[in-house]
This record gives structure tokens, sequence and C-alpha cells, in this order.
């Protein structure tokens, strides 16, 4: 299989968990936010997947698709999540390129990336009450892991972590700000998204 064929495929694993959990991510926004995270992911990450198909169709590489998928999530879903998706998968493509097949450091360089671009544009860091809370603390963990092995569960361990930390958090940035005081106690959604989407790509790869 192609490496443009298994993005293709993982990102239609991510739509179908995201269909599924759009009313649970939906009630996590709407505690101090405008309730539509479960709608945009559902959305972003279907128009994702089809258009990473129809690219596939015409023989794209990985940077390629992931550049168009990242710019119909972005499109499809709107909101702030949406665009900080886009610009993750978009930065994804670029350290993968369009060759058929990925190395030894694509994964610790993706996901390196992903997070570059997601704090490039959205600012956040970590305390926020963001994505950022469970992004960077994946990233770090899948840095610092002693053994290739142990390197995606110590990632998911740490995105597990860091989602749970932010129920202790109040929202400084996006809608959420403004009531932000209500979301202490309930986990960021963002956060908890990331985290779901982790989970299918470690079950994965
Ligand atoms: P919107 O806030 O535009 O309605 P969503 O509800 O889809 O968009 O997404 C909200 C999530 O986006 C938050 O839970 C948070 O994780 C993430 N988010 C918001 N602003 C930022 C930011 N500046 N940087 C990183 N993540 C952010
Ligand atoms: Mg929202
Ligand atoms: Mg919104």
């Amino acid at each position: 299989q192609t490496l443009a064929a298994a993005v293709t495929d993982g990102l239609e694993a991510i739509a179908a968990l995201l269909a599924s959990k759009e009313a649970e991510l939906g009630d996590l926004d709407a505690v101090a936010g405008d309730g539509d995270h479960g709608i945009g992911m559902h959305k972003g990450s279907a128009a994702a997947a089809r258009t990473a198909r129809e690219l596939l169709a015409q023989q794209a590489g990985a940077q390629t698709l992931l550049s168009g998928a990242g710019a119909a999530w972005s499109d499809a879903a709107g909101g702030t999540s949406g665009a900080l998706w886009g610009a993750l998968l978009t930065a994804v493509g670029g350290v993968l390129g369009d060759q058929a097949k990925g190395d030894d450091q694509a994964v610790s360089r993706a996901l390196q990336a992903g997070l570059d671009a997601v704090v490039r544009l959205g600012g956040a860091t970590v305390g926020d009450k963001t994505m950022v809370d469970a992004l960077a603390p994946a990233v770090d963990a899948y840095l610092a892991a002693s053994e290739p092995a142990k390197a995606k569960l110590d990632a998911l361990a740490a995105a597990q972590r860091g989602a749970e930390s932010t129920k202790d958090l109040v929202a400084k940035l996006g809608r959420a700000r403004p009531l932000g005081e209500r979301s202490l106690g309930t986990p960021d959604p963002g956060a908890t998204s990331l985290v779901m989407v982790l989970e299918e790509l470690a079950s994965r790869i």
C-alpha cells in the first residue's frame, strides 16, 4: 500500500469515528461554547476523506492529498477548529511529501509539524484549554520515548492526560472565552476530539 493510500484509509476511519462522536462533542462544546464542535468535526473530516479519495484516484501523493484534504476540512467545517485541523493536515502533508513510502521518522516529524501549524495559526500555549493541551504533550512523549515500540502508547497516554487536565482550566481562547468560567469541570472539546483521532490512528499504525 502506498503512503497516500494509507493516509486516505486513515482519513476515512477518522471521518467514521467523528460521525459517531458528533453528539458527544457537540454537548461538550455547548457547556461553555456554541455547541458546534461535533458537527464541525463531522463535516470537516467527512469532506477531507472524500477529497482524499478523489485525489488518490487521480494518483496524487500524500502531500498533494493532505493539502487538498486540509483545505476541504477547513471549508466544510468552518469555525476555529476547522481552520486549525485544515492547517494541521496540510502541514503533515508537507513533511510526508509526495513519495510513495514514509520513512522511520515520518510519524514524529508529522506530529511535530502538526503541532507547529496549530500553534502558529492559533497562538495557543499549554494551559489555555485548547487542543494544544493534548497535542503538545503527545508530541513531547513521542519524541522522548526510550524505544520506538513505546512511542505511540506513551504519546497516546500523554494526550489523554493532557485532555483530562483541561477539566481544571478556564477557557481563555476561542468562542468559549466569554463564558470561560462555565467550562470549569468540563474537558475542552477540541482536546477531547484530538485524543479520539489519536486513538484511532494509534490503532492503525
Ligand atoms: P468554534 O470555537 O469556532 O465554534 P469549534 O467549536 O469547532 O470552533 O472548536 C472549538 C475548539 O477549538 C476548542 O475546544 C479548542 O480546542 C479549539 N481552539 C479554539 N481556539 C483555539 C486556538 N487559538 N488554538 C488552538 N485551539 C483552539
Ligand atoms: Mg464551537
Ligand atoms: Mg462555532
